[in-house]
């Protein structure tokens, strides 16, 4: 299986997939982690916050 989190994979993702986590608010890290919010949206979030608890990421923005 091809890796979609290192390499040139992340050139074609827009920002190089990096950008500010909407859960712990880290500025210009890489965004790779899809996490479902109460209601259903779905907010990209970095390494760190994959396995934060659920009502972290349903308090963070929907960008
Ligand atoms: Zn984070």
């Amino acid at each position: 299986m091809a890796k979609t989190k290192r390499g040139r994979v992340l050139w074609s993702l827009p920002s190089r997939g990096r950008g500010t986590c909407p859960v712990c608010s880290t500025k210009r890290i890489k965004l790779l982690y899809p996490r479902a919010k109460l209601g259903g949206t779905t907010i990209k979030v970095c390494k760190r916050c994959v396995p934060a608890v659920q009502a972290r990421v349903d308090a963070a923005a929907t960008v």
